[in-house]
């Protein structure tokens, strides 16, 4: 089975990487142009590079376009961090994972998100099952920060040294 995971940053991505590389063929997809500034998609994208060669694995990047994103975002610039702006930018992040999925012949996604405390994870596996579906894929519905997921991956950051960010990405929560 070959599996697309959606990638917010690296220290997220090390504890489900490791579960979900234990019976599957996983990828991962950085999505990154939700994130501002330049330097700090480049801090980012450094450290997942360095994750995914730790882990012996292979991620895709695709060319960051953040104005893009920021043409669909900015009408909800007021929004509170976890409002609306956050839905649409869940499924801005997940089509595109969703899109790279089918064309790598995957046959499942999933995303990191769900290991931050900060995140609401019921409107984030809602998401993805709908776009999922969209596109004819099985969303691998996880809640990673159970069971000390977000302990685990704090420790795992750190040990490996990886960057660890101090706000979510794009310039509003920044
Ligand atoms: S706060 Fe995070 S999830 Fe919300 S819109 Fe900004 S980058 Fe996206």
């Amino acid at each position: 089975m070959k599996l697309m995971l959606h990638i917010c940053c690296a220290p997220d991505a090390a504890v489900p990487w490791a579960e979900l590389s234990r019976n599957m063929e996983v990828t991962g997809y950085f999505y990154g142009s939700n994130i501002h500034p330049a330097d700090e998609y480049e801090k980012r994208r450094s450290a997942v590079e360095k994750l995914m060669e730790h882990v012996e694995g292979q991620c895709i990047y695709p060319v960051p376009s953040p104005h893009l994103w920021l043409e669909s975002a900015e009408a909800l610039a007021d929004e509170p961090e976890g409002g609306k702006r956050c839905a649409l930018c869940f499924r801005i992040q997940f089509e595109q994972t969703a899109r790279a999925a089918v064309g790598s012949g995957c046959s499942h996604i999933c995303t990191t998100l769900t290991i931050s405390p900060h995140k609401n994870v019921v409107l984030i596996n809602s998401i993805g099952n709908e776009i999922a579906e969209n596109f004819g894929l099985i969303w691998v519905d996880r809640v990673w920060r159970k069971n000390n997921g977000f302990l685990d991956s704090v420790r795992t950051a750190k040990s490996l040294e990886l960057y660890r960010q101090n706000y979510c990405g794009c310039i509003y929560s920044l």
